[in-house]
């Protein structure tokens, strides 16, 4: 590859020994000077410049926490994307329900991703309510949670299980009715596989819907990820998507403690640099807006959360961990000594409490404290400042999730909790304050990766309605950048490789509409638009990249299919 030398109107490093600069060059898919045009002239002789005519060159974005390849089978196409984030009402949704009878084969199983119960504003759908909208057409209706999925008649029967349902799987459910006949309800992964199992492997090429998440990131800028849920059933698709002309994503790997081999290396084709399996994941609890996270306060009994199906009486509470203390400990003793990095999810108060407690005594029996672990907290919904001051002390990163206060921070504060719990959620604030490395996630598919709508949020700390709650949990808007470029980078332990634009230091730039320091930070989402991104010096081709996949025989990743009703959670 030749050399050359990329222009834009600012050029933001975020290293602070040189924050700024007017151009970059580039070497064999390395920074090899950062500066004036002339400096980079004088350094890379011959080079070509190119004027990229972005208003603001940044390092490459990046989400240290999201689950791209299963995010794209369970949301693109042939799935339809029916999440609140795109269609925000009811009625809507029935739109695109029609739309998808209208437009498909009377035979074609429909597949619909993303309901709400508390951002719908209605419950769940049931057999007879689905039945009436879809008559004889198998129809599947997706939670946004990934721990729920609805279903129609017609599924039950070319399934057999109008006339003999099912047991219930280990450590999933049915709904039923009071005869034990299938009410049309499923929750947790076993009911979920048994649902869309067979039914979608015949629709389409999986990796292709991969793809399409994969694009979707892109076009937000981002250009290095992870998979949260890593599992060896998923390295086929990934190594099939970095080996396409233009892959847009560089993606680090946290292996699932449920799978059998956790412990063990996994090496990836083409290398490092794209695919990387760099640590193990864990859950203390669950979701907040599914009512099984681990808080030391209470869900209010109100309308809101009664339409989530969410009882007062039973949700939250130390019931809601995962694992015990016991369970985590015997986990982190068996993957610590292999050196992997340990990701925990934890939400609730007493679910980082438990994660922080584990974490702790597993540093010292390990012989890891003082050392650069990076074991890391993820989403951290309910944490205070006394959780990030034990991190930062602990030398714990933090990766926060901003899209819980964006999209449910109206109603987290005083419908689901009270204000106290409810108007802090997300507590940006504290979070800088403590010193604690903090980075940002969309935590796909979960919400919709938008890197500069999180940044926003941070900053500004207003909802999707606008208003504010919690005032002072805000952070600069050079803190929030941090957590996308290079903060998330040493997250991903990839600071050595990417999040700034140093020299040595490979060539991966996003290209914004506009300055971010210079639009007033209300309208950062809308202003500081992604225009392009750049990996190891190539300008991405999206179109080239879906072609070639969509081209693709995708026979040998029929089986990610199956899982497409549980998107990544959490
Ligand atoms: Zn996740």
């Amino acid at each position: 590859m030749s050399d050359r030398i990329l222009t834009a109107a600012t050029v933001i490093t975020m290293d602070p020994d040189r924050p700024r600069a007017a151009a970059v060059a580039v070497s064999s898919g390395r920074i090899t000077a950062v500066g004036s045009l002339e400096e980079c002239r004088a350094a890379a002789p011959g080079a070509e410049v190119i004027d990229t005519g972005a208003a603001a060159l940044l390092p490459g974005l990046i989400e240290p926490h999201s689950h791209p390849l299963m995010s794209g089978v369970a949301t693109e196409p042939p799935a339809r994307n029916i999440t609140p984030f795109q269609v925000p009402k009811w009625s809507d949704v029935e739109k695109v329900f029609a739309a998808a009878i209208a437009q498909t084969d009377a035979d074609t199983p429909l597949l619909f991703s993303g309901f709400d119960a508390l951002l719908h504003q209605r419950p769940a759908p049931k057999a007879p309510e689905l039945d009436g909208i879809f008559g004889d057409r198998i129809a599947i209706v997706a939670d946004n949670s990934g721990h729920g999925v609805y279903f129609n008649t017609a599924l039950m029967k070319t399934k057999g299980w109008d006339v003999n349902p099912p047991a219930d799987p280990p450590g999933a459910h049915f709904g039923r009715n009071p005869d034990g006949s299938l009410d049309g309800q499923g929750f947790e992964t076993g009911v979920l596989i048994a649902v869309v199992g067979d039914i979608l492997t015949t629709l389409g090429n999986p990796l292709l819907a991969g793809a399409q998440y994969y694009a979707t990131m892109a076009r937000a800028g981002l250009t290095s990820t992870s998979d949260m849920a890593f599992d060896l059933n998923l390295r086929g698709g990934y190594e099939a998507l970095a080996a396409a002309p233009s892959c847009p994503l560089r993606v680090s790997m946290w292996e699932v403690s449920t799978s059998n081999t956790y412990t063990e290396p996994a090496t990836f084709a083409p290398g490092d640099d794209w695919l990387i399996k760099q640590g193990v994941k864990l859950w203390t609890d669950g979701s907040p807006w599914v009512g099984n996270i681990g808080i030391s306060f209470p869900y209010l009994g109100t309308p809101t959360t009664q339409m989530a199906g969410i009882d007062p009486a039973k949700a939250g509470g130390p019931q809601s961990m995962n694992y015990t203390r016991a369970e985590l400990d015997a986990i982190l003793d068996r993957a610590a000594p292999a050196g992997w990095q340990m990701a925990l999810h934890a939400n609730g108060d007493l679910a980082i409490d438990l994660a922080l407690d584990a974490y702790e005594a597993a540093l010292h029996r390990h012989d890891l404290v003082g050392t650069d672990h990076r074991w890391r907290l993820e989403h951290l919904g309910a944490g205070t400042r006394r959780h990030f001051d034990r991190a930062a002390k602990l030398g714990v990163h933090t990766s926060m999730g901003p899209f819980q206060y964006y999209y449910w921070g109206d109603l987290l504060d005083g419908q689901i909790f009270d204000r106290e719990h409810g108007s802090r959620w997300q507590s940006f604030g504290d979070a800088a304050a403590s010193g604690a490395v903090v980075s940002f996630h969309n935590d796909g598919s979960v919400s919709p990766p938008s890197p500069m709508l999180n940044i926003q949020t941070a900053v500004t700390r207003r909802t999707r309605s606008g208003a504010v709650h919690g005032a002072d949990q805000t952070m600069t808007l050079h803190q929030a950048l941090r957590a996308h470029t290079i903060d998330a980078a040493r997250t991903l332990h990839r600071d050595t490789l990417v999040g700034s634009i140093t020299v040595g230091k490979l060539a991966d730039f996003t290209e914004l509409a506009t300055d971010p320091y210079a639009v007033d930070p209300t309208t950062l989402a809308d202003r500081a638009v992604a225009r392009g991104t750049w990996l190891s010096g190539e300008r991405i081709d999206l179109d080239a990249f879906l072609a070639a996949v969509g081209g693709s025989d995708g026979t040998a990743h029929a089986h990610l299919a199956q899982r497409a009703g549980q998107p990544g959670c959490c």
